[in-house]
């Protein structure tokens, strides 16, 4: 159906990673994020190098433009953002492995933490949110869906596929609960509408009328959160569960946060 390539390209000295997306689609489209260049192609035609170079100086402006947005969205190293609130990183020799206060938004790393469980309890913390707000929907909206899956995703937050499965964005954990339901809605409406048409966007506007202003929001988090240093951390794609414990925090400069 689709497949994605990633690939890395130097541009006056400007080193850009890049996917390449084949679709069934009439037409190319190059998306400039702040990790890169996203080019999505027809199945059978298109040579993405040629379209990037082609578009080199307009890539390289909106590139630059985000690069600095980048500076705005810069949270602290001690700080993780969980529920649209920011918590505070606190190395706890007392504790096992992590515990999270919610009250005083607190996250207390303990000797024994790995990323492996705090990912897992961030995962089971953000379904049960989702399962939540698709409990509450009222009945007339079609939300028969077959399976729910948390993972990274790099360039969305969510998606759905034509058997309805679900797939969203670990991500969204972090986002405000509004947001975050948001985001359930805009998927549950692919079930009704799969392409991004302006029928669809009238399915939306039924819920959040105040659907633009959402969408520019959204894209402010993705780049903070991308930003983030535990959250890079957690998003390593190997990360081992022996090796990564409160010493990492230790080195990337979280153990002076403590005293
Ligand atoms: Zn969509």
């Amino acid at each position: 159906m689709s497949s994605t390539i990633k690939n890395t390209i130097i541009l006056d000295g400007v080193s850009l990673e890049y996917y390449v997306r084949r679709r069934r689609v009439k037409n190319t489209r190059i998306e400039v994020k702040p990790w890169g260049v996203l080019v999505v192609l027809p199945v059978n035609c298109g040579e993405p190098l040629e379209l990037i170079e082609r578009n080199k100086n307009w890539i390289l402006k909106v590139y630059r433009r985000l690069k600095e947005n980048e500076l705005l969205y810069q949270s602290p190293v001690n700080v993780f953002p969980l529920l649209g609130a920011s918590y505070t990183l606190i190395l706890d020799e007392q504790i096992n492995k992590f515990e999270v206060d919610h009250i005083r938004h607190l996250i207390r790393i303990g000797s024994n933490f790995n990323l492996a469980g705090f990912k897992n309890f961030l995962k089971k913390t953000l379904l049960d949110r989702i399962l939540l707000f698709l409990n509450s929907l009222p009945g007339e909206v079609d939300k028969q869906y077959n399976k729910i899956t948390i993972k990274n995703q790099k360039t969305r937050w969510a998606s759905c596929s034509v058997k309805r499965n679900l797939n969203f964005n670990i991500k969204m954990i972090s986002l405000p609960v509004k947001l975050i339901e948001f985001i359930v809605f805009h998927e549950l409406m692919h079930f009704k509408i799969r392409s991004h048409s302006e029928s669809f966007y009238k399915l939306v506007a039924c819920r959040y009328p105040d659907y633009q202003a959402i969408r520019r929001i959204l894209n402010e988090y993705f780049i903070a959160f991308n930003l983030n240093k535990l959250w890079q951390l957690i998003c390593q794609p190997h990360f081992s569960k022996q090796t990564i414990s409160s010493n990492v925090f230790r080195l990337v400069g979280l153990g002076s946060m403590s005293g």
